[in-house]
């Protein structure tokens, strides 16, 4: 097996989440009536302290879901220039919805300035696209938003008349390292999405959740793209189990992930950007770069590529502490 350090989504079901997922009980959910799905988009609702929650295929279908659900054609959102909705989904809002995204630069911590954003707002005039809605992402490449932030995220939110939608895909990462409840973090949200397929361990799935009547229009729009599923029961309770018991054991990723950077920033020609949860940020001397990457394939190390010349490590729940050494004993042998 290869040490699979290119994503949090690599993971496979474990033995207890395959059984739970073998004797769920299943019914039509699009006829509403699948009883696991209707415990899982409950338990979601009840963790993130929200109204309601929809059982959606993906993050993607999600934030999509979200930003069909907020916007209309002809309105704009806010969003990081790097945040996943806006880079990684294919413009779908503006696809299927004719909302325009308005991007903005992240700060070095993830966040997005206000005062900055404040200057992007339109104004009421028919010239421009009406502004709707601000996206967040927490955790964002790996970074926590800070607590301060989100507060005053709402007050700008509010100040000008927009709904707040977070793309949570690791809000359990970045309640766990703050040693926080999730539903603290998603408070001042009017939207989050949550992914069960990351390092939480699903195979597949994500979860919406938001007021009783926004996950109603929600649905509407879930059906039209053709995530209405029927058994997804045993998808649901693969969920179910994922947040029953997989969300203390991200501390775990937390610290392999910590072990990874500290190990690897010992070494020479690589710089590792601070690690806040379960990812890690290097980049690698351009001159050792090839050797490297040939050592880590043989080696059968997997690594993305992202940015540049960075390289993206994560960890999650098919990585061991062991993993972890000898993962870092290959970069120092590709690095020599
Ligand atoms: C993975 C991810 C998504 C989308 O999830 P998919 O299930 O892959 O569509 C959305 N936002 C963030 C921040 C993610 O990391």
């Amino acid at each position: 097996m290869p040490i699979d350090l290119r994503s949090d989504t690599v993971t496979r079901p474990t033995p207890e989440m395959l059984a739970a997922m073998a004797s769920a009980e299943v019914g039509d959910d699009v006829f509403g009536d699948d009883p696991t799905v209707i415990r899982l988009e409950k338990l979601a609702a009840s963790l993130l302290d929200k109204e309601a929650g929809i059982f959606v295929p993906s993050g993607t279908q999600s934030n999509l879901c979200a930003l069909l659900t907020h916007c209309q054609r002809g309105d704009e959102y806010l969003v990081g220039q790097s945040a996943h909705v806006y880079l990684f989904e294919g413009g779908g809002g503006a696809v299927f919805g004719g909302i325009q995204p308005q991007p903005i630069d992240q700060e070095e911590d993830g966040t997005l300035d206000l005062e900055k954003l404040a200057s992007l707002v339109k104004p009421d005039n028919f010239h421009y696209a009406r502004t709707r809605l601000l996206c967040l992402e927490n955790t964002t490449w790996g970074k926590v938003l800070p607590m301060e932030y989100l507060a005053k995220a709402r007050q700008f939110a509010d100040e000008h008349g927009l709904a707040l939608h977070l793309d949570g895909a690791r809000i359990l990462n970045a309640a766990i390292a703050l040693g926080k409840p999730a539903a603290d973090i998603a408070k001042p949200f009017d939207s989050v999405s949550l992914c069960l397929s990351k390092g939480l361990g699903a195979p597949v799935g994500s979860v919406l959740v938001g007021s009783a009547d926004f996950i109603k229009q929600a649905k509407r729009w879930r059906k039209m793209l053709g995530g209405g599923m029927r058994q997804s029961g045993l998808l649901a309770a693969a969920g179910i189990h994922a947040l029953e018991n997989h969300v203390e054991r991200l501390a775990e990723d937390h610290q392999n992930a910590s072990l990874l950077a500290e190990g690897l920033a010992a070494l020479e020609h690589i710089q590792v950007d601070p690690v806040q949860t379960n990812m890690v940020f290097a980049t690698i001397d351009d001159a050792k770069l090839p050797a490297l990457l040939d050592h880590l394939k043989r080696q059968k190390i997997l690594a993305a590529g992202y940015t540049g010349e960075k390289v993206r490590l994560v960890t999650h729940l098919g990585i061991t502490a062991v993993d972890i050494e000898t993962a870092l004993a290959a970069f120092a042998e590709g690095l020599a």
